[in-house]
C-alpha cells in the first residue's frame, strides 16, 4: 500500500509543487490549507507523514502539532514543520511542540523528499495489537480468550471489555462513568452500580487462579495494579 503524505500549506504554488514531487516519489498526497481543518482530516485519514507549514490561516502549525501530539490515535505520526522562520529559537519552539523535523524555507525539493523518506523509515509498520498481558494475565484479542498462567478463564463479553480497558493502562484509575461510557457505550442507560456488579464477576473469574490485581479506589473507580491495596472491601 502507498504511503499517504499530508501537506498542510496555504501557499498554493508551494503546495502544488510538493504534491507533484511527492506523487512522483510514489506517495499518495493530500493537501490541506486551513489550520482548523487539519486535525479532523488527520484523524480521518491517518497519514504516514505530515508536512506542516508554520504560518497558516486560523491556527499555526505549532498549535496543530501540539494538538496532534495530544491525541492518542494520531500522536505518533511524524511531523515535519516547514517554515520561513530561520531563528534558532523558532526551531526549538517547533521541536518542543513535538515536531520530528524542521525545514526552513526556501528549501530544495530533493532535500525535503529526503527528509520525508527519513521519517517514513522511522515509522514502524502499523500492526494491530493481538495480545495484551499484565503479570500472569494474558488476553488474546484475536481469539477473545483470557488466560491466567496456563489456565483458561471464561469471561462474559462485558467482563472481557472491562478487563481490556483496565489492562491497556495498568495503574490508571478509571472512573465508573468512564467505564460506563467506554465499555457499555454512550447511549446505553445503565446505573454506575452496574460497573461494580461486573467488576465483582470479573474478580471472581480471575482470582480463581491467582491474587487479586484489581484495585478499588474509594469514590473513584477501578484500576489494575500489581500491588492492589484496595480502599474498600
Ligand atoms: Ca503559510
Amino acid at each position: 500500500m502507498k504511503h499517504l503524505i499530508m501537506v498542510v500549506e496555504d501557499e498554493e504554488a508551494l503546495a502544488l509543487l510538493l504534491k507533484y514531487n511527492l506523487e512522483k516519489e510514489g506517495y499518495d498526497v493530500m493537501v490541506e490549507s486551513r489550520g482548523n481543518k487539519v486535525l479532523g482530516e488527520v484523524e480521518k485519514h491517518q497519514p504516514s507523514v505530515i508536512v506542516l507549514d508554520w504560518m497558516l490561516p486560523e491556527m499555526s502549525g505549532v498549535e496543530i502539532c501540539k494538538l496532534i501530539r495530544s491525541k492518542p490515535d494520531i500522536k505518533n505520526i511524524p511531523i515535519i514543520i516547514l517554515t520561513a522562520k530561520g531563528e534558532e529559537e523558532d526551531k526549538i519552539k517547533g521541536l518542543s511542540a513535538g515536531a520530528d523535523d524542521y525545514v526552513t524555507k526556501p528549501f530544495s525539493v530533493p532535500e525535503l523528499m529526503a527528509r520525508v523518506k527519513t521519517q517514513l523509515r522511522r515509522t514502524p509498520e502499523k500492526k494491530t495489537v493481538s495480545e495484551i498481558t499484565f503479570a500472569d494475565i494474558r488476553m488474546d484479542l484475536v481469539e477473545k480468550k483470557v488466560f491466567r498462567g496456563e489456565n483458561y478463564i471464561h469471561l462474559g463479553p462485558t467482563e472481557f471489555r472491562l478487563l481490556k480497558m483496565l489492562m491497556e493502562t495498568p495503574g490508571k484509575v478509571f472512573s465508573r462513568e468512564f467505564l460506563l461510557k467506554n465499555v457499555w457505550g454512550e447511549n446505553i442507560y445503565v446505573e454506575s452500580r452496574t460497573v461494580d456488579v461486573h467488576i465483582r464477576r470479573l474478580r471472581k473469574s480471575l482470582n480463581e487462579y491467582g491474587p487479586d490485581y484489581i484495585r478499588t479506589v474509594r469514590a473513584t473507580g477501578y484500576a489494575i495494579d500489581i500491588n492492589p491495596l484496595s480502599d474498600e472491601e
